[in-house]
């Protein structure tokens, strides 16, 4: 098993290079921002609780976050390794994630870190927002939030793996194959 968690600030390339490294891999993939966006757009009862605190630009609540990715994991058992992109976001994700692998046998192996200046990530996400058509990427304001609540909340979850010795850092800024091939060489060591 190869458990990977990507890991960055909102716009830092984390959808892109899990598509990659899902293909190249052969892993499977969770998106939990893309989830709770489903969950939104089918009007769910989730979607529902979720829709304010996306709006704002702020994490949806640790339990059903948690929740979601235990549902995934129960629903992919025959994996060769999963790429967890945009999941955990904070510290109690974190701690609570370890629990649930645990208890299947599993662990984390590696927390890949994409390094993106903030101004460089605000320009993305209102490009992106011209048509993703993404509400929570739409608004300037929204958008400084999200990455606010980065700063304040989930930067930390980096020195939870590094703690852990599993930390490694990727400078993300270049072309999409460019960083992608920094992200193999990182994978790659960790696979040997
Ligand atoms: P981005 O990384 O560009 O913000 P995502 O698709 O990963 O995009 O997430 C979109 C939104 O979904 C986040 O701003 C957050 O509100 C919510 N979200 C995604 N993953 C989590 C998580 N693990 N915990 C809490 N909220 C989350």
């Amino acid at each position: 098993m190869l458990n990977i968690v990507l890991f960055g600030a909102p716009g830092c390339g984390k959808g892109t290079q899990s598509e990659l490294l899902e293909q190249r891999y052969a892993l499977s993939h969770i998106s939990t921002g893309e989830i709770i966006r489903s969950e939104i757009a089918s009007a769910s009862e989730l979607g529902l609780q979720m829709k304010e605190y996306i709006g704002r630009g702020e994490l949806a609540p640790d339990a059903i976050v948690v929740g979601m990715v235990k549902n995934y994991l129960a629903s992919h058992k025959d994996v060769k390794g999963t790429i967890f992109d945009g999941f955990p976001r904070t510290i109690a994700q974190a701690e609570q994630f370890d629990e649930v692998l645990a208890k299947l046998g599993d662990k984390v192996d590696l927390m890949i870190y994409m390094d993106v200046p903030e101004e460089e990530l605000v320009k993305r996400i209102l490009l992106r927002g011209k048509d993703s058509g993404r509400a929570d990427d739409a608004s300037e304001d929204v958008i400084r939030n999200r990455i606010k609540i980065y700063n304040e909340q989930t930067a930390v979850v980096a020195d939870y793996y590094k703690a852990q010795g599993k930390y490694e850092s990727v400078p993300s800024l270049g072309t999409i194959d460019e960083v992608f091939a920094r992200i193999c060489a990182v994978v790659e060591k960790t696979m040997k």
